[in-house]
Order: C-alpha cells, then structure tokens, then sequence
C-alpha cells in the first residue's frame, strides 16, 4: 500500500480538493494523509495568540474570519444538499469549540488542542467529499494512533500497533484519510509534531505499515536544485539519495520537513516529491540509489547562533571537547555544525532558549565569543573524498562571501558554510552560478 500526502496549498480550496480526488482515486487501496487548508496554521497560532493575551474579542474576530472562509469552501465542494448540511454541522462544531476557550484558563495545552483543529477540518470535510461523488473512504483518526514519547520522539511500536487496530477495525476501505501533523503525547493530551510536521506524519506511517512507496504531493515539481524562493532558475532534482535529501531537508529545504526521511531511510521505503498542480512531471525521487559525482542541491538554513569558545589549554586538555558538549546536552540545546582548530571549537545552535546559561556555563572552559543572525548554506551532492574538487568548487563560488566557518567530513554527501544572514541571497545565487550553470 502507498501513502500520499497532500499539504496546505494541495487542499487550500474547494477546486484543489477536487483535483486531489480526481488524483486518488485510481482504484488503488492507499492511505492519504492531509495538512491543514494552507493558511489554517497560521490562523489558529493568531488565534492562540490573542487568547494567551487574554485578548478575547481579537480571538473571537479572527475565528470568525477563518469561519467565514471555511463556509466559502462548503458553497463550492459539495453539490447536494445533504453534504452541505453535514458539512456545515461538522464546521460549526468546532467552530464552537474553538470559541469555548474564551472561557478557559490559556495554557499550552489549550493551545495544540487549538492547533490540532486544521487538520480535523481538513480531513472530515474532504472525507464528506468523497463519499458525496460515491467513493469507499474511511477516516482514521491520528489521535487513535499516533503518539510521541517522554523525548518528543515517535513511540514508532506504539504507532505501528495502534495503526494496525484501527486499520483492522475498518477493513475494506479503498481510501484512508488520515490527518498529518497532530498526535498524543506520553501523557495522552494532544499535541504535534511541530510546523510542516505533516510529511513526519506520512513517513511515519509508511513506516509503521511498510508501505511501498511515499509520496509527499505539493506545490512543485520536487526538491530543486536551490531554494526557489531566493534563486531564479532552479531545477527539479530527478534522483537523491535519502542520504542527501536528509542533509537538505535538515538544513532549510523546505519542502521537507526536517526529520521526515529518517522513518523512510530506515525502513527503505522510496519517498517521491511530487506536484498536485502538475501530476504527470516526474518529481524527485528519493531512495537508496545515488547520482554519483555530482553536486545535487543547495539549501540554506536560517536563524542560526555561532558560539566560539578559545582555551588556550584546548590542545592539551583531553575531556576539553567533552565538557563543551556535555554543557549542550545539560541544556537540552543541539549542535549543528561545529568547527576545530587547536586553540578553540566553534559551534552553531538553532535554538536559543537557554543561550544566556549555556554561555555563562562555557565561560568556564575559555573566552566566549557569540554571534547571531547567522546562516549555514550546505551544499549536497556525491561528495566523498575521492571525488577531487567539489569543495574546492563551492568554496570557489563564494569566493566574495565572507566565511565564518567551514565544515566537511561529516559525511560524504554536504559541505557546509556558515555565513551572515544579510549575504544569504547572493551565497546561493554564487552557488547556482558556480556548480549548477
Ligand atoms: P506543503 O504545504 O505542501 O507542505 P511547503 O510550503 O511546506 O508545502 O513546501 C513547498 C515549498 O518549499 C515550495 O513551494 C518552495 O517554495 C519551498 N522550497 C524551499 N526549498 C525548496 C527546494 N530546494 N525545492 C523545492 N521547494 C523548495
Ligand atoms: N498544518 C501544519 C503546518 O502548517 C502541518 C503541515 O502543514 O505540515 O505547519
Ligand atoms: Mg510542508
């Protein structure tokens, strides 16, 4: 069995969800995993907003927006009334619900339960659909099975078991609707997993029910050869290794959410990126096989805090590199990219919740030095080392960019270049003219 899933702007409007229908329903047995209607998320976290704000009658005007849109939506999906009927039932139910939290105490927990709520919609009214135009559906509801632990990291026995019941209890079915992104957490509240966490969803799933192919249906034709959103010109790229599509996908190509290879690559199950608005082009396809010697793709990742740390014992002192990391790990903070030489480590975080102590911590260890605002571009490709010259490539291209650090040997498929935000654009614009023209 096959698992398709369809994002934001893929079911953002009555005619798109038709298309998806149109599309899957080729009488092939397959689970569909949707996102919320693009622009919901973002609603619903404004929404959340006001209410953490106490600001209930901001709360309440921006429902009523988002209600009213979702009413549009009605007019144009379904042709009998009683569809209708059931549809306008299903919205002003949790419509309703959304507005009883003006009457709550706000806390987190009161906010992925908002949160949560794009996804229910998205996938109740698309089922409705499909059972209007006499399609064999059945919903299967993400909070039955799919569950994060104590680490927030998938329970993937947990899922695979639960999956398993619920597909049990409604055999026969053509067509699974399922909703991405929302979960339980260990203690059984709803929870995510986390913004664009849809595509961890579907690789989850395909996991967990070994399926035999993923396929993650967007707005484009498959991962470009750079950021299409900063660079002109760029290039669906045919084939990627998952390998290579991890590293991209992890350093800001968006089309990816960061994790959602892993379960993939585990399980060796293909992954394709394809387009809902052009269905016949042929996409990415991500496995096990790889391009060799090329350089594949560029992506960038923002947000990114540089922490240099100078000790004048680093050499001698074995356990230096130690006590730096350990002072990560006892703040829960990861480690992206990190640079050596023999009198200090450089290293990057994207998360900067507990940058204050763990600075204070590292002033222990040497002289700290913390600069923000940065960003890594990472170069992806067939990049061992015998392959003489990729680097020296990339490096090339950049030749005007001023390089805050430089990391390679990680692994045999990226290169990657720390530099300042405001010279991201014309970094990637250097790289596609450098290694793609
Ligand atoms: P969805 O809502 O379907 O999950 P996303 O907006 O999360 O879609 O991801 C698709 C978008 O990712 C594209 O519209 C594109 O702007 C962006 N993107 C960023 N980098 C790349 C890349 N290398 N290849 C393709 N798309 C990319
Ligand atoms: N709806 C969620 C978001 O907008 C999850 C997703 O689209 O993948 O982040
Ligand atoms: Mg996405």
């Amino acid at each position: 069995m096959k698992v398709l899933k369809f994002g934001g702007t893929s079911v953002g409007s009555a005619v798109r969800m038709k298309d998806v229908a149109k599309l899957i329903c080729d009488g092939n047995q397959k689970i569909v995993v949707l996102s919320a209607m693009s622009g919901t998320t973002n609603s619903l976290v404004e929404i959340s907003d006001y209410f953490y704000k106490s600001n209930t009658s901001g709360a309440l005007e921006r429902i009523n927006v988002l209600e009213q849109k979702y009413n549009e939506v009605i007019e144009d999906l379904y042709s009998k009334i009683e569809y209708k009927t059931e549809a306008i039932k299903i919205i002003k139910t949790n419509f309703e619900y959304l507005r009883s939290f003006s009457k709550a105490v706000f806390t987190l927990f009161e906010e992925k339960a908002i949160l949560a709520q794009g996804e229910l919609l998205s996938t109740a009214m698309f089922e409705l659909y499909l059972k209007e135009i006499g399609e064999n559906c059945a919903l299967l509801p993400a909070l039955d099975y799919m569950r994060i632990d104590k680490n927030a990291e998938p329970d993937t026995a947990f899922i695979a078991e639960n999956l398993d019941k619920v597909l049990n209890s409604i055999p026969d079915k053509m067509i699974y609707i399922t909703q991405g992104y929302i979960c339980r957490n260990f203690y059984g509240e709803i929870d995510n997993l986390q913004r664009g966490g849809s595509d961890y969803s579907a690789s989850l799933i395909g996991a967990a029910i070994k399926a035999s192919e993923i396929q993650i249906w967007t707005d484009i034709d498959g991962m470009h050869n750079n950021d299409p959103r900063f660079v002109e010109g760029t290039k669906p790229v045919p084939y990627l290794h998952f390998e290579e599509a991890a590293e991209l996908a992890y350093f800001g190509a968006k089309i990816l959410h960061p994790t959602c290879i892993l379960p993939a690559k585990l399980n060796n199950i293909p992954v394709r990126l394809l387009n809902t608005m052009e269905p016949d082009a042929p996409g990415t396809l991500i496995s096990m096989q790889s391009k060799k010697g090329t350089i594949q793709a560029v992506a960038a990742k923002d947000g990114i805090t540089a922490i240099k740390i100078k000790s004048g014992r680093m050499l001698l002192a074995h356990g230096f590199l130690r006590k730096v990391f350990e002072i990560f790990e006892s703040h829960h903070t990861s480690i992206d990219m990190i640079t050596t030489s023999e009198v200090g480590v450089s290293v990057t975080i994207d998360n900067t919740k507990r940058l204050d102590e763990i600075v204070n911590s590292l002033k222990k260890l040497g002289t700290v030095t913390v600069e923000s605002d940065m960003v890594i571009v990472c170069v992806v490709g067939d990049l061992p080392t015998e392959n003489v010259g990729f680097q020296a490539k990339a490096v090339h291209a950049l030749k005007e960019i001023p390089l805050r650090m430089i990391s390679y040997g990680g692994s045999n498929y990226n290169v990657s270049f720390l530099i300042n935000a405001e010279d991201k654009k014309k970094a990637l614009n250097a790289l596609s003219q450098g290694l793609f023209s």
